[in-house]
């Protein structure tokens, strides 16, 4: 399925907030920015510096906000090589937008992204994981390779629909289980308390790649830099990461390689 006879394609994503997530939610005093502000001045760097020492690239998906509060870092993230997705403009879910807002939400979040970086995203994560009734029509509109937000299938991407008929959109599958808030994303809610130890994050990761490696699939990781750049769950990552790279013919790769390849393969 994969080139050069690669049995699985390792997709290591990183949902860049910083503030954009906590003011999205109307978080705005000090403490919610500063843990804002944590993914952007301790996460992402020592994220970028443990994908250097792997030589991997990876995807961040980034909202224009984020890209305005922290042009240098993004620059960074795009300098080293890693693809720079769509992720809303100031975080918004696009389920409660009309369709006049989805679209500038769109078109503000390609402005300042490509303003930071040159270059305009193929590829866009939904900031709640939802798209509303509007979304896939303009993610056609707009020329989207990618969507990454949608839960039809685990290892395996597939083409989105509109009206019925398939499209050349591929859906990356997300999952909660494949994400790092789930485990250990702290907040008051007495449903999402997080704060788990990282074996336990290992233990499910771990074997979802081994499920996606049996199957010839892709495993797709979704980390955030404010949750997984704490110093004891990048620890867990690296493991992580010598674990998978101890198997025969692992391809990690970008959204946007896997996207392409895989819709190559569908019209051969
Ligand atoms: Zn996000």
């Amino acid at each position: 399925m994969w080139p050069n006879t690669k049995q699985c394609a390792v997709l290591l994503t990183f949902d860049f907030d910083a503030e954009s997530l906590w003011l999205a939610h109307g978080r705005d005093t000090p403490t919610y920015m500063s843990r804002g502000a944590y993914g952007a001045r301790v996460g992402v760097p020592r994220i970028l510096s443990l994908l250097d020492r792997y030589n991997i690239r990876a995807t961040f998906f980034i909202p224009g906000l984020t890209a305005e509060r922290h042009p240098q870092v993004v620059q960074e993230i795009h300098a080293r090589g890693h693809e720079i997705g769509h992720h809303g403009y100031r975080h918004e879910g696009p389920t409660e937008l009309t369709l006049e807002e989805e679209r500038a939400v769109l078109e503000q979040g390609f402005a300042s992204l490509e303003k930071v970086t040159g270059q305009r995203p193929k590829g866009y994560r939904s900031p709640d994981w939802d798209l509303s009734h509007n979304s896939i029509r303009l993610f056609h509109e707009y020329g989207f390779l990618y969507d990454s937000s949608m839960m039809a299938s685990d290892f395996h991407p597939y083409r989105l629909k509109l009206d019925e008929a398939e499209i050349d959109l591929v859906e990356l599958p997300v999952s909660w289980e494949l994400d790092d808030a789930p485990h250990f994303h702290f907040n008051f809610s007495p449903y999402r308390v997080g704060m788990s130890a990282p074996s336990k994050a290992y233990e499910i990761w771990s074997a979802e790649f081994e499920g996606a490696y049996a199957e010839g699939g892709a495993f797709i990781l979704t980390m955030h830099p404010q949750i997984i750049g704490r110093y004891h769950r990048l620890q867990m990552l690296e493991r992580l990461i010598q674990y998978i790279a101890g198997h025969p013919r692992v391809w990690f790769a970008t959204c946007t390689e896997v996207a392409t390849e895989w819709l190559e393969q569908q019209k051969r």
